[in-house]
């Protein structure tokens, strides 16, 4: 199939470069192709099945090729790249069909990892980050409980100092990589239990005593996240795995979800550009009352105006992408973007399964898939919601 039926021609990123993309970030784009065919594509329908997939094979794998970190320092092994090698990795990754390993990776690579580069000390970087973006130590991130997921503050995790040491007790849930972290970044708060004061994160080995995990089991999508609840019962964690100031973990936390707000809009949107794409091979090749779906006027409208609103989404990604390479004020643009594209990935699948029809109802077809997988962006690492909310208050609009 020739490339401009395969892929949408116009103002592609896979194919052009921009003010954006320079030949770099394009070389880049194709080596991560060249990965996803190798190492993920082949497999994705297994892993789905198994509801589990082997992150840390494709950590280490993604290290040797040197595509972790890709922003970050070269001392640490980093390839000292921009914001924009990551937009291209974010949109790679989103892809996938099956966004519980895009997930992974991601929470791992621009979730996790950011927070040791940007808050943590050189020794940190060196025993934490170092071996991460070799992908020899997988993180997970472990910040929701039952009682506290939009509510982050309300978090009932103590950790409460000893010496050398803070004694961290409760429970995480839904913590995306938890079967397999070798290094949770945990949200706790202090006795003080002020959000702006009293919270640290603890970057806790899992091999102390006192951690216990079990699987997220059953559910809708994202199922080869590899999703799973962890215990901290009296873990004694040394002063020494804090990341960032005593007190200040809370802020840092906070700053750190406006980088991933971008992130994951970069994801959602790069997730809707694929389902659209294989609804356009399908509408062409489907055919219906003798002719192929495609020469229906009302789809070529249906999908003209999605495409319209797909690349609205990438457009605005790419400003707040450009705000935050020149190190500007991303909270506002950041929430716009995560918002508007969280609700367009999940129109823009549910759309395309109607084109579909009933082989997309299928419990392992890929739009099927898409469609559940979708469903995840507007609730997790900021909701519609709380994206609205965060809008209102920069907006002061009450
Ligand atoms: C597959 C999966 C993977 C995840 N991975 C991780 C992970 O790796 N690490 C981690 O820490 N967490 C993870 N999470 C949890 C995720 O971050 C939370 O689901 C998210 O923070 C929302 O919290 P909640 O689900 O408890 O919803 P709640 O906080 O209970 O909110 C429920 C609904 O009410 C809305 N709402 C809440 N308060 C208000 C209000 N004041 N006004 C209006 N609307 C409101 C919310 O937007 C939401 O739609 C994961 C979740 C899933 C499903």
């Amino acid at each position: 199939m020739s490339p401009a039926t395969e892929k949408f021609p116009i103002m592609n990123p896979q194919t052009n470069t921009n003010s954006f993309f320079s030949e770099g970030h394009l070389l880049l784009r194709q080596k991560l192709q060249a990965f996803m065919k190798q190492e993920i594509l082949p497999h994705v329908e297994d892993w789905e099945q198994q509801r589990r997939f082997p992150l840390r094979s494709i950590l280490k794998k993604l290290g040797q090729q040197e595509l972790l970190g890709l922003r970050y320092p070269s001392q640490y092994g980093g390839q000292n790249q921009d914001i924009f090698s990551h937009i291209v990795f974010a949109e790679e990754l989103g892809r996938i069909p099956s966004a519980g390993i895009s997930m992974a990776i991601i929470i791992h690579n621009d979730m996790v990892a950011p927070l040791v580069a940007d808050y943590g000390t050189a020794t940190q970087c060196e025993e934490l980050l170092s071996p991460a973006l070799r992908g020899d130590l997988v993180f997970g991130h472990a910040v929701s409980e039952a009682s506290a997921g939009s509510d982050v503050a309300a978090i009932q995790a103590t950790a409460v100092r000893e010496s050398d040491y803070y004694v961290l007790n409760g429970v995480k849930n839904f913590v995306t990589n938890g079967l397999d972290a070798d290094v949770y970044c945990v949200l706790a708060a202090m006795p003080d239990r002020n959000p702006l004061t009293g919270m640290v994160l603890l970057f806790v080995p899992r091999s102390l005593p006192g951690i216990e995990i079990s699987e997220e089991i059953g559910m809708m999508g994202h199922r080869t996240a590899n999703v799973a609840s962890v215990s901290f019962q009296d873990v004694r964690v040394p002063a020494s795995c804090r990341i960032g100031n005593e007190g200040g973990g809370f802020l840092a936390q906070l700053n750190q979800f406006a980088q991933e707000h971008i992130i994951s809009s970069c994801r959602a949107t790069a997730m809707a550009d694929e389902v659209l794409r294989l609804t356009v091979q399908h509408c062409r090749s489907r055919v219906t009352f003798g002719e192929p779906l495609i020469k229906n006027q009302w789809i070529q409208f249906k999908i003209a105006e999605l495409r319209t609103e797909i690349e609205l989404s990438r457009q605005c990604n790419y400003v707040a992408a450009s705000i935050w390479q020149e190190q500007g004020d991303i909270s506002l643009l950041s929430a716009m973007a995560k918002l508007q594209s969280s609700r367009l990935v999940r129109k823009v699948a549910d759309e395309c399964l109607q084109l579909f029809g009933k082989d997309a109802y299928l419990d392992d077809h890929i739009i099927g898939r898409f469609y559940r997988d979708s469903r995840l962006f507007s609730i997790s690492t900021g909701s519609d919601e709380m994206m609205l909310t965060k809008i209102a208050k920069i907006s002061k609009i009450s």
